[in-house]
């Protein structure tokens, strides 16, 4: 074990005893020189993968030049990852914040504020089960995760469930209080779980006949992840507000809210923080922009996804299993038993080399690989979780 102790660390979930001290691209490398090839990327989160030089760079020079100089003035960099997301986006604002479950916040209140302004004081806003919007009490209650309707209570108010890729469900919900509805294109923590373009069509169609505002939470399917810069482009519809989190940062802390200019009620006091829109991780998520609008780069992504989805189907096909589902490169791999656990760590402790994947539900395992992932890394991949398969017991079909 490294010399460190551990348990100095609030106890929040359990840890595998490795320490990871560096990262290479595809590559986690730990205290004992193990190397692993990574399929978790932070959560979705290292876009172009572990220390890309274009990071490193964007970090060392922001640093020598400016890092926070207050909330309340502007900053170049700011400025230009602003610029970026409105004029590739179908926003015309962006909030910049820290994380993705500040994000939601910043657009349940911009929800909630644009209702007290032109919906008589609405504010209900439906979410969805399985759905997942981050840790703070207020998107705690909006999400839908199994669990956590008795966690922390009392919960903030407001937060009906609908059924995903069922429209009567939302439907039957509104009210006159509704203000909006908002979901995740594909739900990440549920078990990648994405919304059929019908029920996306049905949805801005029957949000806009209602008056409700379409909220996207793309913190995990936005930036490149699916394929298209962000998810709603796939689908063909436009929400009215979307959270970014996750892969805008490529690894640091970074999040925003976009918002279309009608929607974009705040006063000023309304919204704030200290670290936001700081120049040193805007530089970042210009850096991060500037890969993924670079020509042919998200041709390359929709197509490693393509690879990935072929080669779980084939994985699936082996062993007897239900099959893989996802979009671009946040795919799952449904297992037919509840061993999604045991082999995450069976495929983390292989040697020589070890397999970092996350299981979010038991019978299911989720990949989200950089988006710089290459195919023979894919196909690495494969092979040892074919190995991980093998040592929890799974039988290859009999030919
Ligand atoms: C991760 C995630 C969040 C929360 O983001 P944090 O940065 O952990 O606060 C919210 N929504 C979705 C869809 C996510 O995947």
């Amino acid at each position: 074990m490294s010399p460190l102790s551990t348990h100095s660390l609030m106890d929040i979930t359990a840890r595998p005893d490795a320490v990871f001290v560096r990262g290479e691209r595809s590559w986690l490398i730990d205290h004992r020189g193990k190397r692993y090839l990574d399929f978790v990327q932070g959560w979705a989160v290292n876009t172009l993968g572990h220390c890309p030089p274009e990071i490193a760079r964007a970090l060392a020079e922001q640093a020598a030049k400016l890092i926070t100089p207050s909330p309340a003035f502007y900053n170049e960099p700011a400025l230009q990852l602003a610029n970026l997301l409105t004029r590739h986006s179908c926003f015309d604002r962006v909030f910049f914040c820290n994380s993705g479950a500040e994000a939601n916040e910043g657009a349940i209140k911009l929800a909630r504020k644009w209702g007290a302004r032109h919906k008589n004081g609405a504010y209900r806003i439906i979410t969805f089960d399985g759905g997942f919007h981050g840790r703070t009490l207020a998107t705690m209650s909006a999400s839908g995760k199994p669990g956590w309707d008795t966690l922390f209570e009392p919960k903030v108010p407001g937060f009906a469930k609908a059924a995903l890729n069922d429209i009567a469900s939302v439907e039957a919900l509104i009210d006159s209080e509704t203000v909006a509805v908002m979901l995740e294109p594909v739900q990440g923590e549920s078990g990648v779980v994405p919304a059929t373009v019908e029920f996306m069509c049905a949805l801005r169609e029957l949000t806009q006949r209602k008056g409700l505002l379409l909220i996207f939470d793309e913190i995990q399917t936005g930036m490149g992840r699916c394929g298209t810069l962000f998810a709603y482009q796939h689908y063909g519809v436009e929400p009215d507000i979307m959270t970014l989190g996750k892969g805008i940062g490529g690894g640091v802390p970074l999040a925003a809210q976009l918002a279309r200019e009608e929607v974009c009620c705040f006063e000023h006091g309304d919204q704030g923080g200290t670290f936001n829109g700081n120049p040193l991780m805007a530089a970042v998520g210009v850096a991060v922009m500037q890969v993924l609008l670079a020509p042919g780069f998200l041709e390359q992504v929709r197509s490693s996804g393509d690879h990935l989805a072929q080669r779980l189907a084939g994985l699936a096909a082996e062993f007897g299993l239900p099959g893989e589902r996802g979009l671009g490169l946040l795919r799952a791999l449904v297992l037919a038993t509840p061993d999604g656990g045991r082999i995450v760590e069976a495929a983390r402790l292989l040697q020589p080399v070890g397999l970092l994947l996350n299981a979010p539900r038991p019978n299911l395992l989720r990949f989200m690989p950089a988006l710089t992932v290459s195919a023979a890394e894919i196909d690495q991949m494969i092979g040892l979780l074919r190995q991980a398969l093998h040592q929890v017991g799974a039988q290859p079909r009999a030919a």
